[in-house]
């Protein structure tokens, strides 16, 4: 995304919406009274360490007051956080209004472990996973995938599916159950191509394609800074036959450093004029302001190239998530 250079006009605090930070956020109007509004949605990580969790749940709780449509909660790489992704899932759905997504990953873990792990998230009353292959340890060149693993994203998919089939098999009530709530499956998009693996956006159409072959329901993307980005990923996956839904996935642009390590674990490269402008902002909160404009301006553009929703990469904090929303008119969109 270039970043933007017309700043939001300064008009009177009742004539534009404001940010949780209390600035102006300018966003352009959107239109309202239509029936199919943009989802919303946010991805969460479980807390690294018990004293995290109060202000995490702080968090959960300022998200929740927007209604989001789910909220995704991530694995850790290897499945590193195994007990802490269930526990805090349990407890989404136990003690909020969420609707909690599973990110689930296959990398360094036998068939029979991921089955048992997913078998523990659906007796917790989960019905929605994200299928990641996951990203083989950094560091480790002799590195082998798992001799009696599940080695893409896509056969992940069949899995579940196949242990949510056998389920319904084995229990007339589980069957039931599962035709109230069906078992939905997402999976990961790269609007440039996975950089971290050295795969192009071709081969990532070939494998979303493969996705949802698989049964997957619809796909989340990785970041990217620029409408065509996203925009030109849908293009080519719908012409090559990919008819799920695939919603963007937006980084708050509001902390450089943030960006940057980003930068650094997916290969997606933060744009160098976006990183000035920043960067060239007198304080905080004038970054703050510049990061959310930039925000607002890339999720108008994707919105109004047919996006259907916006998934808002939190790193569970809610304040430039929710100006994100404020700005471009979604917060409560599910509700309006
Ligand atoms: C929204 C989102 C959430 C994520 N959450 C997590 C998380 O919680 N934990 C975590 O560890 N990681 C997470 N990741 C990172 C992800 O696991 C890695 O980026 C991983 O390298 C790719 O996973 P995948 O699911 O796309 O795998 P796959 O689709 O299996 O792709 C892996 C590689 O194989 C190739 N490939 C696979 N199938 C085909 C095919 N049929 N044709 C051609 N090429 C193929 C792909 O191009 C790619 O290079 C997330 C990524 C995204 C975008």
């Amino acid at each position: 995304m270039s970043a933007p250079t017309v700043e939001p006009p300064v008009t009177t605090p009742a004539a534009q919406p404001r940010g949780t930070t209390g600035e102006h956020v300018a966003p352009a109007p959107r239109p309202l009274g239509s029936v199919d509004r943009p989802t919303i949605s946010f991805e969460l990580f479980p807390p690294r360490n018990p004293q995290a969790a109060p202000r995490l749940w702080a968090t959960v709780r300022q998200l929740e007051s927007v209604h989001p449509d789910f909220v995704s909660v991530t694995y850790g790489a290897a499945g590193k956080t195994r007990a802490t992704s269930r526990a805090f899932v349990s407890r989404l759905l136990q003690e909020t209004s969420l609707s909690p997504i599973a990110h689930l990953t296959c990398v360094g873990t036998s068939r029979a472990e991921i089955t048992a792990i997913v078998e523990e998230f659906l007796d917790e009353g989960v019905r929605s996973f994200l299928a990641l292959r996951g990203d083989p340890p950094a560091g480790e060149p002799d590195w082998r995938p798992h001799p009696e693993g599940v080695e893409t994203a896509s056969a992940l998919v069949e899995l579940l599916r196949e242990i949510e089939a056998r389920r319904c098999v084995a229990s007339p009530s589980q069957a039931v159950r599962a035709r109230v709530r069906p078992l939905s499956v997402s999976v990961a998009a790269f609007p440039r191509g996975n950089a971290a693996t050295g795969g192009t956006r071709a081969q990532d159409v070939a494998s979303l394609l493969a996705k949802q072959e698989a049964g997957a329901d619809f796909a989340i993307t990785q970041v990217f800074y620029d409408a065509e980005a996203y925009l030109g990923l849908v293009a080519e996956a719908r012409a090559a036959g990919v008819v799920i839904p695939i919603i963007p996935g937006i980084i708050p642009t509001t902390d450089p450093a943030r960006l940057l390590r980003v930068q650094e674990l997916t290969g997606v490269p933060v744009p160098r004029d976006l990183l000035d402008h920043l960067g060239a902002a007198d304080d905080e909160l004038e970054r703050h302001r510049r990061g959310i404009r930039a925000g607002v301006d890339l999720i108008n553009g994707i919105l109004d190239g047919g996006a259907p929703g916006v998934h808002v990469y939190t790193y569970n904090t809610h304040e430039a998530a929710l100006d994100l929303l404020e700005g471009a008119h979604l917060d409560g969109a599910t509700r309006r």
